[in-house]
């Protein structure tokens, strides 16, 4: 099988951002890299799980939701991809960090529950506002 595209790019020089991965058919695969990929620190999967349903219920709100094509988290537990349909790196840059700004001020977690959820129970607010915050600190 051939190799795909987002096991190309090196993971010894990715350091904590965002990044464009590449693009295809006019969508563009964002990374969304939380900690330094083999650096040794991952995301917790309850927080990491309670980001993934804040920002996207939060992006998908935005102005830009028509745009929206997946939110979801790396199964490395390093970050997020984001994928936008035609949308450069600077308006999906000022998107994300508006986005997780307003993630910030959630205080219930979107589909929480266990009709909604497919583990609700594995959630983790505080833990999510903190990787949200340095997160922000790097990228905003
Ligand atoms: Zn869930």
């Amino acid at each position: 099988m051939e190799k795909i595209k987002s096991f190309m790019i090196d993971h010894d020089v990715h350091s904590k951002g965002l990044y464009l991965g590449g693009v295809s058919n006019n969508i563009f695969t964002y990374d969304l890299r939380f900690t330094t990929p083999n650096g040794g620190v991952y995301m917790d999967c309850a927080a990491m799980h309670t980001i993934e349903h804040l920002f996207a219920t939060v992006v998908r709100n935005s102005d830009l939701r028509d745009k929206v094509v997946y939110f979801g988290p790396m199964g490395c537990r390093t970050g997020f991809y984001l994928l936008m349909m035609g949308v450069e790196k600077e308006a999906t840059a000022q998107l994300v960090v508006d986005c997780f700004k307003k993630c910030l001020q959630l205080t219930e977690i979107p589909g929480n529950s266990r009709k909604e959820c497919g583990n609700y129970l594995e959630h983790d607010l505080c833990g999510a506002v903190k990787l949200i915050s340095e997160y922000l600190d790097i990228i905003g």
